[in-house]
């Protein structure tokens, strides 16, 4: 609570973070990074955290990019994945997604693509194309792909023979324990921590934040930059700057969620894959950690009681009223400045985008990420202003990109036993750029030309798009032949499948690498 200076190359001296979510440790963790270690700057970040609030406590589910975030702050795996319960993903299955008009109640997979599938994904993508055409090809990513393949046997993405490549993955891990993990790490390398609730934030006349005022303390906690990590709750980028909150509800019709932990039955393999099941108005996660499943319901309140929806999540588990049910409620949407005056908002306070595709954490380090190297350049430059507005924009457009690619998956639903399928199918105010993407794959259009004319606003990768739509079976009904598809042959599954299955030989069972890793601490 000193005074404020700020260095001479313009980072700022005192930083407070409020929130000590996955967010506000993910933030000071790569803040610590940038900041810290500059040779002639030094700033102090403090961690500012509410007993009396909590977490969300949610979110173990994530993206290949959070290797990414371990790699470069130097973390390996065997330091952080045993105390966060953390398991390996190669993708997510969404079982139940068309159960309409004779489609597969296994539904699709969506792998992470690597370089291990550039012949096979090639193939499969080349397939998608013919059949949007009208040919008879192949188009189940299953056999297409080796993350695919891993998954169907319990396999874990990593090798036990040394290859050029490796395949591309994530992890599913305790949330409250990656917190805790990335807070003492933290402290120990300088950052300071206070368990407090900030009461009161006071504006300089220009309208930046001057300084917090905790419930329990009456001096003023002083910073020149704050980081908003207070979750739904937005309480300095929101609640104080007034920023604007886009909702999403015209697309996304989610608004809820219930949560239910279940045990691990250890005479089982451990999946390497995120299950996403349809329910009757919305789905359900199951993700496997080493000491338990995480297990919840995300749902439409518009369409579903809250009592209704748990007693479906609890029928679908398979699980007695007594055990423990947690009831969240969901703000989806984004703001769009992202960096307002001298605040950066991290994490739920930002904005949500529900958690089909487990993006919340990819957003928060893309958010960290970006705000770093634009506040670098806005200070080289010395343009604070024209920088602000490109990452605010950049932050935004990739929101709404990844929501867009999570409203194509209600788009595809083939459901037809509740309103609440129909309407996501019919009833959706779509973006004019997801809409583009449909029409042009329903109409046998160039489909690279126009994921490359959106490369801007698209998040995922062709890929994603081809596993996503060609998985979900949307294309022609036979006989619908668009136009001659210049006498290229379709890859048979069986070939691909031959490939995949040959690659999965050389990875390591998925239990018991885990167990090999954890040692002792395995549960
Ligand atoms: P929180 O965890 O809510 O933390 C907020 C912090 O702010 C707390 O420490 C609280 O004490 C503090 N705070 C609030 N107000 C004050 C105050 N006045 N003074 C001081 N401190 C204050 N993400 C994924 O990446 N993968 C998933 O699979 C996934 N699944 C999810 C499922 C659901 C149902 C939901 C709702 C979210 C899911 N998420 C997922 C999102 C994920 O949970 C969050 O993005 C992540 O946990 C970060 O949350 P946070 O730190 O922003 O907020």
């Amino acid at each position: 609570m000193s005074q404020i200076k700020t260095s001479t190359m313009g980072i700022p001296s005192q930083v407070v973070i409020v929130g000590g979510g996955t967010a506000g440790w993910m933030a000071a963790s790569l803040l610590q990074q940038a900041w810290s270690q500059e040779s002639d700057a030094s700033t102090q970040i403090t961690v500012v955290e509410s007993e009396d609030i909590g977490t969300i406590g949610v979110g173990e589910g994530s993206t290949p990019t959070l290797r990414e975030f371990f790699r470069k702050l130097g973390i390996a795996e065997n330091e952080w994945m045993p105390k966060c319960s953390a398991t390996y993903k190669c993708g997510i299955a969404f079982p139940g997604w068309l159960n309409g008009n004779g489609g597969s109640p296994d539904g699709y997979f969506h792998p992470f693509f690597s370089p291990l599938d550039i012949q096979t994904g090639e193939a499969f993508m080349r397939n998608a194309c013919l059949k949007r055409r009208g040919v008879n090809a192949a188009v189940q990513p299953d056999d297409f792909f080796v993350g695919a393949q891993l998954s169907r046997q319990y396999l874990s993405p990593r090798l036990n023979v040394s290859l050029p490549f490796e395949p591309e993955y994530a992890y599913h891990f305790d949330s409250a324990l990656l917190g805790k993990f990335l807070r003492e790490r933290a402290k120990k390398l300088g950052v300071q921590h206070i368990i407090g609730t900030v009461s009161d934030v006071k504006r300089t006349t220009t309208g930046d934040i001057e300084c917090l005022y905790l419930s329990r303390d009456k001096r003023p906690l002083k910073a020149d930059f704050f980081i908003d990590c207070t979750g739904f709750a937005s309480l300095l980028i929101g609640k104080t700057l007034e920023t604007p909150f886009y909702s999403y509800s015209d697309n996304l019709f989610n608004d809820s969620a219930v949560a239910i932990a279940s045990p691990l039955d250890n005479t089982q393999p451990i999946p390497s894959h995120t299950e996403s099941t349809a329910l009757s108005n919305g789905w359900a996660w199951k993700i496997p950690l080493t000491t338990r499943n995480g297990n919840g319901y995300v749902y439409s309140s518009g369409y579903q009681s809250a009592e209704s929806a748990e007693k479906e999540l609890r029928a679908h588990m398979g699980v007695s009223d007594e055990v423990e049910a947690r009831h969240i409620p969901m703000r989806v949407g984004s703001i769009r400045q992202h960096w307002n005056h001298n605040c950066l908002a991290v994490g739920l306070s930002q904005g949500f985008i529900e958690p089909l595709e487990a993006t919340a954490l990819m957003l928060v380090q893309y958010t960290l990420t970006h705000f770093i190297k634009a506040h670098a350049l806005a200070l080289s430059k010395g343009n604070i202003e024209h920088y602000r507005t490109g990452f605010n924009n950049n932050v935004s457009q990739t929101f709404a990109g990844i929501r867009d690619y999570i409203v194509a998956h209600y788009q595809c639903n083939t459901r037809t036993d509740s309103d609440y399928w129909i309407d996501n199918r019919s009833h959706n105010h779509i973006s004019d750029n997801l809409a583009a993407i449909l029409q042009c794959w329903d109409q046998g259009g160039d489909f690279e030309a126009e994921l490359c004319a959106q490369k801007h606003q698209q998040v995922y990768p062709r890929p994603s798009w081809y596993c996503l739509l060609a998985g979900s079976g949307r294309f022609p009904v036979s006989g619908q032949r668009i136009e001659n598809a210049h006498g290229i042959v379709p890859t048979p599954s069986a070939a691909a499948r031959e490939y995949t299955a040959k690659m999965s030989h050389k990875f390591q069972d998925h239990r018991t690498l885990l167990q090999t890793m954890y040692g002792k601490n395995f549960i």
